[in-house]
C-alpha cells in the first residue's frame, strides 16, 4: 500500500461520488486508508443518468452488491439495448443491442457470413440474429440463463434506474464499508506553492480537510480539477452540438407493459429519451440551442409524453467535452467534473466506473508516479475519443432533410479522421478495427452503421468457399429458432414482479 496515500477525500455525493466511495472503500479501507466524502447540503445532484450499460452489472457484482436487492431499491428495470427511431429518416427505426450478433460460422465472424448471405438474397435483418434485440422486440427477458436457445443464455443486459435512489443505495453501502461522510459546502481549495498539489479543502462549517489524494466529483463545476488546478477542458461542441436537455418524470401509460430497452427518438434539432423504470418513466429531450429554443423543446417534449407528469420539467445546460488530464497532481476527477459527452449511448456512468478501474489498476505503489498517471490519462482520453466518434456516427450518416440541424449534420458536421478511416474501411471491407479495451466493439458499430444504412461493398473473400445454400439455410433457421425462443421467455414485467419488485409493488401486495 502506498505510504504517502493514506487519506482520500471525495468532493461530491452524486452517482460519481458514491460510486467512487464504494469502489475505493472496497479496495482500500482494509489496507488502512481513510476515505471521507464531502457533499453539499444545498447544491443538488444532477438528478438524471438513469440508463446504464452492461459493465455496471459487473461493477455491482464485484462490489458484492446483490443485484436483485439493488434493483428493488432503485426502482430498476432491465435494458437490452436502445431503439433508435427516426434517425436515418423519419419513420425508420433500428436497434442497438448489447452483446453479440449471431455466432461465428466455421471460425468466420458472423457479420461477414450475414453479409455474404444477404448479397445472395437472404432476407433476415441483422437484428434477427441478436438475442437481446429479439427479447426486446418480444418485451421479454430470460428467467434463467440455462436451458434456453444457446444465444439467449448469453444475453447481455444493463439497468434503467432511479439516479437519486442509486446514489442513496451506494451511500449506505459505502458508509457500511467505513467511508466517512461530511455534509458541508466546500468554499475554498488550498494548493501548495507551485499550485500543482491540493493540500486541503476548506468547508463552510469552518473546518479544513486535508488529504493525500482528492477525488473531484463536484459535477459540472469541477471545483478541484477544473477550477482549482485549472486542468484544460477540450471542447467538443463543434462535433456534437447538442448542449441542452429538459428532463421530466411521468407515470407509466401502461404499467403492465414496460419496454426492456431505452427509446431514443430523433427530432428536428436533436433527440428525446424514454427510460422505463419499474414504477415510472424518465423522459427528456436533448437539443442544440442554436437550432431550437427552450420553449420549442419543452413543447416538443410534452407533446410526446404518454403518461401524466409527476415532476416539473427542468432545463439542464451542458457542454460536451473532457478535461485533457483527468488526473492532475493529487486529484482525479470523475463524472461530470471530468467531462461529459451527450447521453445518447448512456456512457457517463460507465466512464466513472471505467476511470476508477483504470486508476486502481495503476494505483501508485509508493508515491504518485508520472508514468502511471500518464497511462491513466491516456486510457481515459482514448475511451472518450472512441465514444465521441461512435456518437457522431449516429448523426452524420442521417439522410433526414427536414431541418437546418440535420442538413448541418450531413454537410458540415466535422468528421474526425479516426471516424473517416473507420467509415472507409467499413464501406470497403465490411469490417471495423477497434481497440481491445474500447467500450464499443465491432458488433455495436455494425448495428449502428447498418441502422444508418451505411452499406459495405463486399464481404470477406475467404467466405467464397462457403456453400451459399447451406449458409442461407443456417441463417434462416437460426433466425426463426431465436425469435421463437425469445417469444417463449418471461415478460419483462413478470420478471421484475417476481425477482425484484419495487417498494411500491411490495406495498400493493
Ligand atoms: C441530460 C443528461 C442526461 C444524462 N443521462 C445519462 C444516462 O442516461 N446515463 C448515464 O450513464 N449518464 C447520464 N448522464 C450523466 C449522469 O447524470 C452523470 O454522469 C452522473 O449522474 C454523475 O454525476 P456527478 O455525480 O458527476 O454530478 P452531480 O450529480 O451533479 O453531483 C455533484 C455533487 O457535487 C456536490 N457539490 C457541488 N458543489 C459542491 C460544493 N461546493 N461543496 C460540496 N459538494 C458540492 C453536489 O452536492 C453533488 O452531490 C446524463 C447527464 C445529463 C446532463
Amino acid at each position: 500500500m502506498a505510504d504517502n496515500l493514506k487519506h482520500f477525500v471525495i468532493v461530491g455525493g452524486g452517482t460519481a461520488g458514491w460510486l467512487a466511495a464504494a469502489t475505493l472503500g472496497k479496495a482500500l479501507i482494509q489496507s488502512g486508508v481513510t476515505i471521507t466524502l464531502v457533499e453539499s447540503p444545498t447544491v443538488p445532484t444532477i438528478g438524471v443518468g438513469e440508463a446504464t450499460i452492461p459493465p455496471l452489472i459487473t461493477v455491482l457484482r464485484d462490489l458484492g452488491i446483490n443485484l436483485s436487492d439493488f434493483m428493488q431499491k432503485t426502482d430498476a428495470s432491465l435494458k437490452l439495448g436502445i431503439q433508435f427511431e427516426d434517425w436515418h429518416t423519419v419513420g425508420q427505426h433500428y436497434f442497438h443491442p448489447f452483446g453479440q450478433l449471431g455466432r461465428p460460422i466455421d471460425g468466420m465472424e458472423f457479420f461477414q457470413c450475414w453479409l455474404k448471405a444477404k448479397s445472395h438474397g437472404e432476407g433476415s435483418s441483422l437484428m434477427a440474429h441478436s438475442p437481446e434485440a429479439q427479447l426486446a422486440f418480444a418485451g421479454n427477458f430470460v428467467e434463467q440463463h440455462t436451458g434456453n436457445h444457446p444465444l439467449l443464455n448469453q444475453a447481455q443486459f444493463a439497468l434503467h434506474l432511479d439516479a437519486g435512489k442509486a446514489a442513496e443505495y451506494l451511500k449506505t453501502f459505502s458508509i457500511a464499508l467505513g467511508v466517512n461522510f461530511i455534509s458541508a459546502n466546500v468554499t475554498d481549495v488550498s494548493l501548495n506553492s507551485d499550485n500543482q498539489i491540493i493540500q486541503k479543502i476548506v468547508l463552510d462549517n469552518g473546518h479544513g480537510l486535508e488529504g493525500d489524494f482528492f477525488i473531484d466529483c463536484s459535477g459540472f463545476q469541477s471545483l478541484l480539477l477544473g477550477h482549482a488546478l485549472d486542468a484544460e477542458f477540450e471542447d467538443w461542441r463543434a462535433f456534437l452540438p447538442c448542449d441542452r436537455a429538459i428532463a421530466v418524470q411521468t407515470c407509466h401509460a401502461n404499467e403492465d407493459n414496460i419496454a426492456p430497452f431505452t427509446r431514443a427518438i430523433a427530432h428536428r434539432a436533436g433527440w428525446s429519451w424514454h427510460i422505463p423504470l419499474q414504477s415510472r418513466m424518465g423522459n427528456g429531450i436533448v437539443y442544440a440551442s442554436q437550432y431550437m429554443s427552450d420553449d420549442e423543446a419543452l413543447a416538443q417534449l410534452t407533446e410526446r409524453l404518454s403518461g401524466k407528469m409527476i415532476t416539473s420539467p427542468r432545463v439542464i445546460k451542458f457542454k460536451t467535452g473532457v478535461r485533457k488530464t483527468v488526473w492532475k497532481g493529487n486529484c482525479l476527477a470523475l463524472g461530470l467534473a471530468q467531462g461529459f459527452i451527450e447521453p445518447l449511448e448512456s456512457t457517463a456512468i460507465h466512464l466513472v466506473t471505467k476511470t476508477l478501474a483504470v486508476f486502481l489498476r495503476y494505483f501508485p505503489s509508493n508515491q504518485i508516479e508520472p508514468s502511471l498517471q500518464e497511462r491513466v490519462n491516456q486510457l481515459v482520453f482514448d475511451e472518450y475519443l472512441q465514444i465521441r466518434d461512435f456518437l457522431i456516427a449516429h448523426y452524420c450518416f442521417s439522410e433526414r432533410k427536414d431541418s437546418r440541424f440535420w442538413q448541418w449534420c450531413q454537410t458540415d458536421m466535422p468528421k474526425p479522421n479516426s471516424l473517416h478511416k473507420l467509415e472507409l474501411r467499413f464501406k470497403e471491407l465490411g469490417s471495423v478495427f477497434v481497440a481491445n479495451e474500447a467500450l464499443f466493439q465491432s458488433t455495436s458499430w455494425y448495428a449502428v452503421l447498418d441502422g444508418m444504412k451505411v452499406i459495405p461493398s463486399r464481404y470477406n473473400g475467404i467466405l467464397d468457399r462457403f456453400d451459399i445454400e447451406k449458409l442461407i439455410n443456417s441463417l434462416t433457421d437460426g433466425a426463426s429458432s431465436l425469435a421463437r425462443s425469445a417469444q417463449q421467455q418471461i415478460s419483462h414485467r413478470a420478471f421484475l414482479d417476481k425477482y425484484c419488485p419495487s417498494d411500491k409493488e411490495k406495498e400493493n401486495d
